[in-house]
Order: C-alpha cells, then structure tokens, then sequence
C-alpha cells in the first residue's frame, strides 16, 4: 500500500458541563460534541529505516506544535508499532490548521486520525471500538475524535452515544491571538460553586428530534467561568457575533475559541468582517457542522 492521506476534524462543544471532580483528579464531564468541517491534514507512509519520521508541511503554520516525540500524532504512531512490533518505518507528514492550544481538540483529531490511518496502513485489522480503546490512552477527547459527527460523551470522555446530525446551519469561528492551557482551566474551576449547569439531556433530546431552535436555547459551558476572567476579550467576541445576528455564541471547550450559529451565511460573514476588523481575533472560518 502507498500513502494514505486523512482529514483530521476539529470540534466544537455545543453544551459543556462538569458534574464533579473525582478521586484520581479527573474531571466527570457531559458534553454534547460536533464535528466541524475545519481539518488538519495527516499523510502517512511506511518508510525505510524503522523509525518515525514526523514533519509539518511548508504550506501551513505548525509554529507552537512540537513535532517531535511529545506530539500526539507521534505518540499514536508510537503506540501501535510496539503493540504489534511493527519493524517498518512511518513518515508522516501533519498540515495544521486547526488552531491550537484552542478548545477543539486539534491534537485529539490529528492522533485520531494516525491511529486510523495507522489500522489501515499495515492492516492491522483493528475495529473502530478497539481503536476507541487505544485513543483513551493518550487524551480523553480521543474517542470522539475516532468516532465524529454528533455525540454525547460522557466519563471523563470515554463514554459516548452517537446522536443523529445536528440540522444544517452556518457556524462561524473566531479564535483570539491567545493559548489556553486545558490543565489551568479544569484547575481553576470551582465545581461547587457553579452558578447554573447547562441542560444537557434537554440538549440531546432537541437533537434527537431535529431541533436546532432547541439545541441553541440550550447552550452553554460552565468553563466560561474560569476562562472568561482570565481573558475578557473571548466574552467581546460573544457579543459582536450576537450584535451581528448569531442566534447563541458560546465559548468552546476550555476556549479560547468562540463560536456562533448563524441563520444565514451572509451574516456569519458580516460578523467575521466586523471581529477581524476590530482586531479581536484573526483565525476566524466560516464551517458547517459535519457527520
Ligand atoms: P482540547 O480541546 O482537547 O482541550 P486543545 O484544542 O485545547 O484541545 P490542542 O490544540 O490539542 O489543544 O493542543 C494542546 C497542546 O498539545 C499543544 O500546546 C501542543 O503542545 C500539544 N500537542 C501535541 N500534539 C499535538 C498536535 N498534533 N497538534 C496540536 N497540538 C499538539
């Protein structure tokens, strides 16, 4: 087999919420998950010499992502050739251009994506829930990434439904010149002290039955208590995009990230337009939620 080439997806957090903090320091989460049709690009290919071999392309920016044996594409490549002592070399090439350090599980994707790719290169015979169970080894968000379109995840992101495509709608993106740690953020949340929780059973039921309506009156993510403070610029962005006629925005995972649905394209634009002019924010694409 030659080469194989993947499309690593991005995602957004349509609700966040988190139940408690357990024993061992995780965080017990229920979240509502949405592929988006941002994506980094993964090209693998067996290579002479035994190694790994991992290099960003010229085309896009992979500045701030290691890509040296700490980043997750690595790692995933790793794993499976010592579980099935795989003696041939692995090229890989990682276009990026989800941002990161963001709130949408670029890193999580990208090793989704070598994980699959990887199953499929040396025919390893691995099903999807297998893969699942490796993906949980490296980062909680792997499994979804594994398994995409509309999702419940639940666990600390381990236990996940699979839920029928949201409707169609105009999503815009607008991610501030800021990284944020996911570590700091879960370790500066106050579980108890919480103000209000998202309805996330209402949520999956909105989609359950088709409504986008419903699904919007329920966002929310309780990370914003933590983020938001730390970089008020994220709630600036929030309220241009309703100004502009988002229906909701809402910060996604642990942010910096800012997203807002749209009832049409052309006002998703406006938005954009406005954000980048103002200086808020200059990664900003204009997405559709994906299957
Ligand atoms: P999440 O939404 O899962 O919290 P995120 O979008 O906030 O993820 P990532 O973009 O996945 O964060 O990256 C977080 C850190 O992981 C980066 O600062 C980077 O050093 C490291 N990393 C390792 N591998 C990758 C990769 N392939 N792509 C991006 N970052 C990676």
């Amino acid at each position: 087999m030659g080469e194989i080439v993947l499309q690593a997806y991005a995602k957004i957090n349509l609700g966040l919420d988190v139940l408690r903090k357990r024993e061992d320091g995780y965080h017990e989460v229920k979240m509502i998950m949405q592929r988006i049709s941002l994506a980094d690009t993964l090209v693998l290919r067996k290579c002479p010499g035994g190694g790994i071999l991992l290099q960003g392309d010229t085309e896009t920016d992979a500045s701030g992502v290691p890509m040296d044996a700490s980043n997750l594409v690595y790692r995933a490549i790793q794993m499976l050739k010592e579980e099935f002592q795989l003696e041939e070399g692995v090229e890989a090439v990682l276009s990026k251009r989800i941002p990161v350090a963001a709130g949408m599980a670029g890193g999580s994707a990208d090793a989704a994506a070598a994980l699959k790719g990887m199953n499929q290169l040396f025919s390893l015979g691995l099903s999807e829930q297998e893969l699942r169970d490796r993906g949980v080894k490296l980062g909680a968000d792997i499994p979804y990434c594994i398994m995409g379109g509309t999702a419940l995840s639940e666990g600390i992101g381990e236990r996940l439904t699979p839920l029928p495509p949201l409707p169609s709608c105009h999503i815009l993106i607008a991610k501030p010149p800021v990284s944020v740690s996911t570590a700091f953020v879960y370790g500066n949340l106050r579980v108890d002290e919480l103000p209000e929780h998202p309805d996330i059973d209402g949520m999956t039921e909105a989609i359950r039955q088709g409504s986008l309506q419903g699904v919007i009156d329920r966002m929310g993510n309780v990370l914003e208590t933590v983020t938001i403070p730390a970089y008020p610029e994220i709630a600036v962005i929030k309220s241009i995009m309703l100004e502009y006629g988002a229906e909701r925005s809402l910060m996604s995972g642990s942010g910096p990230t800012v997203f807002g649905i749209f009832p049409d394209e052309a006002k998703a634009m406006q938005a954009e337009q406005a954000i980048r002019k103002a200086g808020y924010a200059e990664q900003t694409y204009l997405v559709q939620p994906l299957l």
